[in-house]
């Protein structure tokens, strides 16, 4: 672990778990540390284990455990949707939750090469002083495109954040800040280490769903994760998560209100779907509109709705831009 006395000389650091978005964003100099710490071989990272609490799952457990894990499955079925949806299965052996829940921010003006971004005069996030996004503003609003936050969002999941000072333990919901280019509270000398999910989470019926250019291999340019639990016929909790359409994955506010006027789950579904397209705040960040990616906001989540709540049948592999 990292002494606090060595925290100026930290900056220069960056921490590497699987390496499948840090040596990439090297590679275009989106980040040009002076040293890299591996954290591959921490053995006490890894693993998905059930305690009194919940489970806890170690930050560098690959995506692969997850969307394996029989555990999660069975109680968390909505974090393993959203994890075999990441990527390719050759990334998710390598890519880790913890480097998920970190993830850099991502916007069509900032990931490009250095010749590319070189030419725009790049931007507020790395080495500019304006944003192509929204010029006249000095706030970058690059999105957040991880797909197991939303999901992590909707179950309530707390995140370890350990130093050589201590530990501490979050809700993953206060981790982002909602600034695309400063978008996680950690420190430079902090280390995210598990990932807890609660027992009261446990059992909630949950889909994700995605768009994505490439069916086989894509990030999120919009993604819906719903979790809802139901008794004897009636929803007694109803979560829903948005990610890659604002610089933070959010959970979407209101929709205790949702369930609670006795509506028809075809209401509910139409009521939800507009909560959430309208938390949606996509901008020029990415190949598709603004405008698409809020409706498919609308259109995932009311399918996701319908779904979990036995309406449409689950579908068997994840949506993508035909
Ligand atoms: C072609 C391609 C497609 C992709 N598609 C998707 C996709 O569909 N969905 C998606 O969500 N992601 C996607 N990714 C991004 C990436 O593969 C995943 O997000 C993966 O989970 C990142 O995990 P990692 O362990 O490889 O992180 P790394 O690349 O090792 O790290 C990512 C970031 O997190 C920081 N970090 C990692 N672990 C910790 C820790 N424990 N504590 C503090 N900081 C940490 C690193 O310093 C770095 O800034 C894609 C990547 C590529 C190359
Ligand atoms: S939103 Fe603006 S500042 Fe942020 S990465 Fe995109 S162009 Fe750069």
């Amino acid at each position: 672990m990292l002494s606090d006395s060595a925290d100026k000389s930290v900056r220069a650091i960056r921490v590497l778990a699987g390496g499948t978005d840090l040596v990439p964003s090297m590679r275009q100099k989106l980040f040009e540390p002076e040293s890299v710490l591996d954290l591959r071989l921490v053995k006490e990272l890894r693993g998905i284990r059930e305690t009194e609490q919940g489970i806890e799952i170690g930050a560098l457990t690959t995506l692969r455990e997850i969307e394996t894990s029989r555990l999660l499955r069975e109680q968390y079925p909505v974090l393993v949707d959203a994890a075999r949806t990441v990527a390719s299965p050759v990334i998710r052996n390598m890519g880790t939750i913890g480097g998920n829940i970190c993830l850099d921010t991502r916007c069509l003006w900032y990931n490009q090469s250095l010749a590319w971004r070189k030419s725009c005069g790049f931007c507020i996030k790395k080495d500019g002083d304006l944003c192509h996004v929204a010029p006249g503003g000095s706030k970058c609003w690059a999105a957040f495109s991880g797909d197991t936050p939303p999901a992590l969002l909707c179950l309530k999941a707390e995140i370890e954040i350990a130093s050589a000072a201590g530990k501490r333990r979050i809700p993953l919901s206060e981790f982002y800040t909602g600034i695309g280019d400063d978008y996680r509270r950690l420190q430079p000398n902090e280390l995210l280490t598990r990932v807890i999910l609660p027992k009261s989470s446990a059992g909630y019926r949950g889909v994700y769903r995605k768009l994505r250019i490439r069916g086989s291999i894509d990030y999120p340019l919009a993604g819906v994760a719903v979790a809802v639990k139901r008794s004897n016929g009636h929803i007694d909790d109803f979560r829903l998560g948005i990610t890659a359409v604002n610089p933070a994955p959010l959970l979407v506010k209101g929709t205790d209100n949702l369930i609670a006027n006795g509506s028809s789950l075809e209401e509910i579904a139409e009521a939800a779907a507009d909560l959430a397209a309208r938390t949606a705040k996509p901008l020029t960040t990415s190949a598709l509109t603004p405008e698409y990616r809020r409706e498919m906001i609308r259109v995932f989540t009311k399918r996701a709705v319908l779904e979990v709540l036995g309406q449409r049948p689950l579908l068997a592999c994840p949506e993508r831009v035909e």
